[in-house]
């Protein structure tokens, strides 16, 4: 799926968050946010999302105008580093949420749910601790079950902020090389929130580098290491000059 904002512009009070920032993310592809903290990233993403609204300026899913609608509706799936899984709930109840909270019409049959949970803990390789609690897993497994309730509403678009944020260095390398492999095998469009250039590099197709609320420059990790289009991109990722 395409998803593209354009001529955002979001306040809070008399600081402007977002100043005319328009970007897509191709069907696809893999989209990292890039930039200090304070840029807008976050802000960004949570108006892609739907749990924010812009002052103006809109939101389109493949060309449709989704700006009004609340993040319920957009059928996204979000990966935050602060988005807690539920303590008293199994691994298996967790990612059935997504699914059981559906309206009536819409919910699949518990069986059903319980096939579709089982695939999803598979995939990302959690099949055998279903009926552990969250605080029997690891970080790293924690945002894998995580990423698979993101995944169990079927989404086309995948939205990531910092999701290994609170993690070692060893186990943010591996779920990168792992999340980069989900990715393709489910098709996603993703767009991923960092600010760890070497996050940025190793995850993404293109990157957006942002600061101060506009978008400093987009191009590939190449092109934005190679050729950074202003002396804060240059000074930002400690290019040569
Ligand atoms: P980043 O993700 O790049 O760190 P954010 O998008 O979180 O940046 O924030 C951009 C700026 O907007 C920051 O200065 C932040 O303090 C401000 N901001 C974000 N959300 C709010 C809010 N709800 N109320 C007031 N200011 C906010």
């Amino acid at each position: 799926m395409t998803v593209s904002v354009e001529n955002l512009v979001k306040r809070f009070g008399a600081f402007t968050a977002l100043n005319d920032v328009s970007v897509a993310a191709r069907p696809g592809e893999f989209l990292a946010l890039l930039g200090p903290s304070g840029s807008g990233k976050t802000t960004l993403l949570r108006i892609m999302a739907g749990l924010e609204f812009p002052d103006s300026g809109r939101v389109a899913f493949d060309g449709v105008d989704v700006s009004d609608r609340p993040a319920g509706a957009r059928g996204v799936g979000f990966v935050f580093q602060h988005y807690a899984l539920f303590r008293h709930m199994t691994v298996a109840e967790n990612v059935a949420f997504g699914l059981s909270v559906k309206p009536r019409g819409q919910r699949p049959a518990k069986a059903a749910i319980a096939a579709r949970v089982q695939e999803l803990l598979e995939l990302v390789q959690l099949g055998s601790l279903a009926g552990r609690y969250p605080s029997q897993l690891s970080g790293g497994q924690r945002q894998r079950v995580a990423l698979a309730r993101a995944l169990a509403v079927e989404p086309k678009l995948l939205l990531l902020d910092e999701p290994f944020g609170a993690l070692d260095a060893k186990v943010r390398k591996e779920l990168r090389r792992w999340l980069r492999e989900l990715h393709e095998a489910v098709g996603l469009t993703s767009v991923f929130v960092t600010h760890d250039q070497e996050e940025a590099l190793e995850l993404a197709d293109r990157v957006v580098v942002m600061d101060h609320g506009v978008i400093e420059q987009v191009g590939t990790p190449s092109e934005v290491y190679d050729t950074p289009a202003s002396g804060f991109v240059c000074q930002f990722l400690g290019a040569a000059t």
